[in-house]
C-alpha cells in the first residue's frame, strides 16, 4: 500500500507557497472534520491524510526532506515499531500547534479541543531526539546499535501513579475521572461538540492524596536506559526514524513520548556516496592505461580485483553492479562507479625524459594513427545519456 503524494492530498502544486498550503489544508480540515461527518470512516481517513500532509509541507525543513526523499524521509518501516501513520488522538493531542497555526486567525482554535490540549489522562511525555552516527558499511547492511539515553521512566515504587503505595489517589468528581468536560457550541457550521480539559484535576481524572516517597508524586524518575535500535539498511544523512513510546514517560502514568533518531552519516575514507551509488576515484599509471592491468579497488565488503583493459582512457567509468547501497525499505542496490584517472608525473628524470621523447616520435603514439578520440565530456555524455 503506497501513500498518496502529500501535494496531491492537499491539491496544491509542488511550488505552492506556505500560504497556499495553509489555505488548502484549512479547507480540507473543515470539509472532513469528524464532527461534521460523524461515523464516516472515509471522511476520517481524508481528515487524517490532510493533517499528515500539512504537518510535513508546512515545515520548510520537513518539506525539503520530503521533496528529496519522498515518504521515505519520515518512515522508519521495520524500525522497532516505526511510525505507522497517526491516530486521531495524535492529531488532536500532538499537532495542536499545527492546527493552532492554520486556524488561529479565524477563531477555530476551540474546534480542536483547546488548540491541541490533551484530552483526559495524565500529560504525555516529551519526545527525545538523539543523533546516531552511521558508517557507510553500517548503512549498507543495517545495524543494531545500543544507545544510552537519560530519560524519564515510570517510578517502580508506585508503578508510575505518583501515589503512595500506588493507591493513594481519588477520582475527580468534576469530570467523573475522564479528565475532560464536553460542551456543545453553535457555530456557522452547525453544532460542534468541543471538549476541554477539566480544570479541577488538570485533565488527569484523579488527584493524588498521598505522594510516593521515591518520585515525590511525579510518578517518574530520571534514569539512564540502554535502548537497542534496529537501524534499517539504506538510510541517509539527516533522515529521522521514530520509535514510538520510547521517549520520556509523562508524569503520573502519562504515555511516553517518542524517541526520534536522526541519522548522521560518517564520511568514508575512500568511497563517496551519490544516492544509492558509490563513487571511487581510481588513478592508474600511464603504463597500465596503455597495456592493461589488474588492480584492487575498495568496496564496502572489502577489496576486489578489477581488470583494466589495454587502451583505457582517462575519465572512463567502470561499474561494479550491486556494489552500492541498498534502497531503504525497498529492493535492489546501487552500483559502485569507478572513475579512472591517469597519473601524470609532474617531474621526470633525464633518462625518463629521453625514453618519452623517443616514444613520442614512434608511429603508435602519434594521434593521427587512430583518428580523433572522444573527449572527456563526450564520454560522460555517452555514459549517462543512455542510462
Ligand atoms: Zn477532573
Ligand atoms: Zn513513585
Amino acid at each position: 500500500m503506497s501513500k498518496p503524494d502529500f501535494y496531491d492530498v492537499l491539491g496544491v502544486s509542488k511550488s505552492a507557497t506556505a500560504e497556499e498550503i495553509k489555505k488548502a489544508y484549512r479547507k480540507l480540515a473543515i470539509q472532513y472534520h469528524p464532527d461534521k461527518n460523524p461515523g464516516d470512516k472515509a471522511a476520517e481517513d481524508k481528515f487524517k491524510e490532510a493533517a499528515e500532509a500539512y504537518e510535513v509541507l508546512s515545515d520548510a525543513d520537513k518539506r525539503a526532506k520530503y521533496d528529496r526523499f519522498g515518504h521515505q524521509a519520515f518512515e522508519g518501516g521495520g524500525f522497532g515499531g516505526g511510525s505507522g501513520g497517526f491516530s486521531m488522538d495524535d492529531i488532536f493531542s500532538n499537532f495542536g500547534d499545527v492546527f493552532g497555526d492554520a486556524f488561529g486567525d479565524s477563531g477555530f482554535g476551540s474546534f480542536f479541543g483547546g488548540g491541541g490540549q490533551r484530552r483526559g489522562g495524565a500529560p504525555k511525555g516529551t519526545n527525545i531526539r538523539i543523533k546516531v552516527k552511521m558508517t557507510l558499511e553500517e548503512i549498507s547492511k543495517g545495524v543494531e546499535k545500543k544507545v544510552k539515553i537519560k530519560k524519564y521512566v515510570a517510578c517502580a515504587t508506585c508503578s508510575g501513579s505518583g501515589a503512595k503505595d500506588g493507591t493513594s489517589y481519588s477520582s475527580c468528581k468534576t469530570c467523573n475521572g475522564t479528565g475532560a468536560v464536553r460542551r456543545v457550541q453553535n457555530t456557522f457550521l452547525g453544532q460542534i461538540a468541543t471538549q476541554s480539559t477539566c480544570t479541577s484535576c488538570n485533565g488527569e481524572g484523579k488527584t493524588v492524596t498521598a505522594k510516593c516517597g521515591t518520585c515525590s508524586g511525579e510518578g517518574r524518575v530520571y534514569e539512564e536506559e540502554t535502548i537497542s535500535l534496529n537501524i534499517p539498511a539504506g538510510v541517509a544523512d539527516g533522515m529521522q526514524l521514530s520509535v514510538g513510546g520510547r521517549g520520556n514517560v509523562g508524569p503520573r502514568g502519562g504515555r511516553a513520548g517518542d524517541l526520534i533518531v536522526v541519522i548522521e552519516e560518517e564520511n568514508h575514507e575512500e568511497l563517496k556516496r551519490d544516492g544509492h551509488d558509490l563513487i571511487y576515484d581510481l588513478t592508474i599509471t600511464y603504463k597500465d592505461a596503455v597495456l592493461g592491468s589488474s588492480l584492487e579497488v575498495p568496496t564496502l565488503e572489502g577489496k576486489v580485483k578489477i581488470k583494466i583493459d589495454a587502451g583505457t582512457h582517462a575519465g572512463k567509468i567502470l561499474r561494479l553492479k550491486g556494489k552500492g547501497l541498498p534502497v531503504l525499505n525497498g529492493y535492489g542496490r546501487g552500483d559502485l562507479l569507478i572513475y579512472t584517472n591517469i597519473f601524470v608525473p609532474s617531474k621526470v628524470g633525464a633518462e625518463e625524459k629521453e625514453v618519452l621523447e623517443k616514444m613520442g616520435g614512434m608511429p603508435g603514439f602519434s594521434m593521427e594513427s587512430e583518428g580523433k578520440q572522444k573527449g572527456f565530456f563526450e564520454r560522460m555524455r555517452d555514459y549517462f545519456g543512455n542510462s
